[in-house]
């Protein structure tokens, strides 16, 4: 890529940059996600609140966290974007080492793969994830079962005593 259009994009790059940095200013600004979260329901619950009034303020506080997860994301890919311009490596897939089109980079200057391995990775995605939530979920399970297990059993011999007796 030319030096012309790596600067093109270098710009864009900055411009989304400063854009998400103000909105996550601004989710954790006054009032926000930068307030811890008992205070915030502590200060809602001193008024005469419906419970629901709090339910949809939390809501809102997950929403917002989501969006706070979101943003700081693009910012670590705008942030390894503008590295990768930097060392001279900006616009090739990561993944199979292409061109990215620019076409792409117009809309996602921020992005390091091309269209076909990001859909690649789409899918591997969707088909990995159920299963290791899955093989965790099993194994936290099985520990929990243990334990419980251990607990009540020793639970059991230290009420025999005093009965016994
Ligand atoms: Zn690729």
């Amino acid at each position: 890529m030319d030096q012309i259009k790596l600067q093109y994009f270098e710009d864009l790059l900055w411009k989304r940059y400063s854009e998400l940095k103000a909105v996550e200013e601004r989710l954790l600004g006054e009032g926000g996600l930068g307030e811890p979260a008992a205070d915030a329901v502590g200060e809602l619950s001193s008024y005469d609140q419906h419970p629901g009034d709090l339910g949809s303020e939390l809501y809102e506080r997950s929403k917002d966290l989501g969006l706070l997860e979101t943003t700081r994301s693009q910012l670590n890919q705008i942030e390894a974007a503008l590295a990768a311009i930097e060392n001279g490596t900006y616009g090739v897939c990561r993944r199979c080492g292409q061109e990215i089109p620019e076409q792409r980079l117009e809309a996602i200057p921020e992005t390091d793969l091309c269209i076909s391995c990001r859909q690649d990775e789409e899918v591997a995605d969707r088909s990995d994830r159920p299963i290791e939530e899955d093989t965790l979920e099993r194994s936290l399970g099985r520990s929990f079962e243990e334990e419980s297990w251990l607990a009540v059993e020793s639970y059991g011999t230290a009420s025999d005593t005093p009965e016994g007796e």
